[in-house]
């Protein structure tokens, strides 16, 4: 387990120390080559320390383990075990929970108040959850008698899990996206290989330290497996010895996931992108509403897939619409990371702080204007900023409009209406989140039923919790995560028949 300096989460500057190792068939290892890659801390641009980078050979053992744990152990058939273990996993997490929030604050970037929520204490407290849901859980369910082709016949139907779970993973919300996954394929009695991003190792090698030395989980059942070669995540999808792919990133990679995962048919669990629509009816409290936009849109730097990044206004209170947007969002500059107060922190390497600045170009190519915000600070002296940005006057059809942009620049578009709203919302080749607000519940919900999304939040409504739903329509992704749903993606169904 990494040690932190003790200083608190304060970001730029801070050391902190993380395990270098990932994790293959219970033992904390090296890569099998000896090489190893560097994660940095987006607010400074310092290296923090190395991991192991895992090639082709560490994947193939890792892959092996979980298939021989899952093939040759209880861990598949021991429910009562496996939830004591996920309940001991959960208890190590909340006794390193200060320096896994250090930690967490230094390799991403995130403001230190979200390790309180998403970034760290949810995920954690996700694990407790799923642990109740597997002890509870109908594994087999009775479906009675019946005669088929006069066969007097018994029937029932039981669940049982998928097999080896690939889990590939993004950097922006670490824990909890490696949570989402490993927690409800474990309780589900799966076995698990881990791939985070390259940008975040430390996140999921501590899970592979303290699965290894603070829990009874057996060896094999989780490998953790960090490398600077994505070609590793393709690995996982294309081994046959793997039954299922648990992907988190991009839509363009989901695509390639699929296609990979399709020659050997495995399930394939897709947690795509997004450019989730801010919806507000012309009966609700406006500058509420756009402070609550621009808020949302700074979070984290606007890197996470469900956050709303285009704001729907009536047309004839467009004005006022940008006016109270954009006085918020000058209130929320990029800051430090570690100081409890921030919102916007660093965005996570040079790449993507580019490929931001680049969408504003073509935003002011394209004819619009940048209202606030957008430019890179000159109060840092190193890491990767862009104060949040607001963005009016482009068409729908603009790229940077219809496109993710993963970072914090929200767009404003006028509607003419309820209906219109609901079109413009819908006008996306994503379907992942929304928000929508007016001053009549009933009006918000029928606009909420229309959007063709997999979350929506009425009047502020917070939809995130370990027991609800989440995931995408179209190209946002295929299935869901967290909730029952987001535990029965790693299962199997089994109908069985006996004689009457
Ligand atoms: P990414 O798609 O570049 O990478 C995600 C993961 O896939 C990484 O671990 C990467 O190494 C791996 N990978 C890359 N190429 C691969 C391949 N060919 N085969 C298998 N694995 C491969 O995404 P990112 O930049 O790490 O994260 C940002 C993206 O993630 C955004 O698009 C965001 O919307 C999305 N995201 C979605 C959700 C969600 O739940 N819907 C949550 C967080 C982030």
């Amino acid at each position: 387990m990494g040690r932190s300096d003790g200083t608190g989460a304060t970001a730029v500057g801070v050391s902190v120390a993380g395990e270098e190792r990932l994790l293959v068939d219970g033992e904390l290892r090296q890569a099998r080559s000896g090489a190893t890659f560097t994660t940095s801390n987006p607010a400074t641009g310092e290296v923090l320390g190395v991991a192991a980078d895992a090639g082709p050979e560490d994947v193939g053992d890792a892959v092996a383990a979980a298939r021989r744990a899952f093939d040759t152990t209880r861990w598949s058939t021991d429910v009562a075990f496996r939830v004591r273990c996920l309940r001991q996993l959960h208890d190590a997490f909340v006794r390193h929970a200060d320096e896994l929030r250090a930690l967490t604050v230094a390799e991403t970037g995130s403001p230190v108040s979200l390790t309180r929520s998403a970034q760290l204490d949810d995920p954690v407290a996700g694990i407790a959850w799923v642990a109740d849901l597997a002890e509870r859980y109908p594994w087999e369910s009775d479906l009675g008698n019946a005669a088929p082709l006069g066969i007097p016949s018994h029937r029932w139907v039981r669940r049982e899990a998928t097999g080896v779970v690939g889990a590939i993973t993004p950097w922006n919300v670490p824990h909890q996206i490696n949570l989402a996954k490993v927690a409800p394929a474990l309780a589900a009695g799966n076995t698990v290989v881990l791939k985070p991003a390259p940008d975040t190792p430390w996140c999921a090698t501590a899970l592979g330290a303290l699965v290894v030395g603070e829990t009874d989980i057996p060896p094999g059942v989780l490998n953790v497996v960090p490398s600077s070669d994505h070609g590793i995540g393709a690995a996982l999808c294309a081994d046959p010895r793997v039954d299922q792919v648990s992907f988190t990133g991009s839509t363009a990679t989901g695509r390639t996931v699929m296609a990979t995962a399709a020659a050997t048919v495995k399930k394939v669990f897709l947690e795509l992108g997004g450019k989730s629509a801010f919806v507000v009816l012309d009966d609700a409290d406006l500058r509420g509403a756009c402070a609550v936009a621009a808020f949302t849109v700074a979070t984290h730097a606007g890197q996470g897939c469900a956050i709303t990044t285009r704001l729907v206004v009536p047309r004839a209170l467009l004005d006022d619409a940008v006016a109270a947007t954009a006085a918020t969002l000058a209130k929320l500059p990029a800051g430090d990371p570690g100081d409890p107060g921030t919102v916007c922190g660093p965005v996570i390497n040079a790449r993507q702080r580019d490929r931001i600045e680049g969408y504003l170009a073509l935003a002011v190519d394209g004819g619009g204007e940048i209202v606030v915000g957008g430019r890179r600070p000159d109060r840092f002296d190193g890491g990767f900023w862009v104060d949040p940005a607001l963005v009016v006057g482009l068409p729908g059809d603009s790229r940077v409009v219809r496109e993710e942009i993963f970072g914090p620049v929200l767009v404003v578009l006028p509607h003419d209406g309820d209906g219109d709203a609901v079109a413009i919302a819908n006008d996306s080749p994503y379907g992942l989140s929304g928000s929508v607000w007016s001053g009549d519940r009933d009006r918000a919900v029928s606009v909420a039923n229309r959007m063709r999304t997999g979350t929506v939040g009425v009047n502020g409504g917070l939809w995130y919790s370990p027991d609800v739903p989440f995931g995408g329509y179209r190209q946002s992704g295929i299935g869901r995560e967290m909730g029952v749903p987001g535990f029965e993606e790693y299962l199997e169904t089994k109908s069985i028949a006996e004689p009457a």
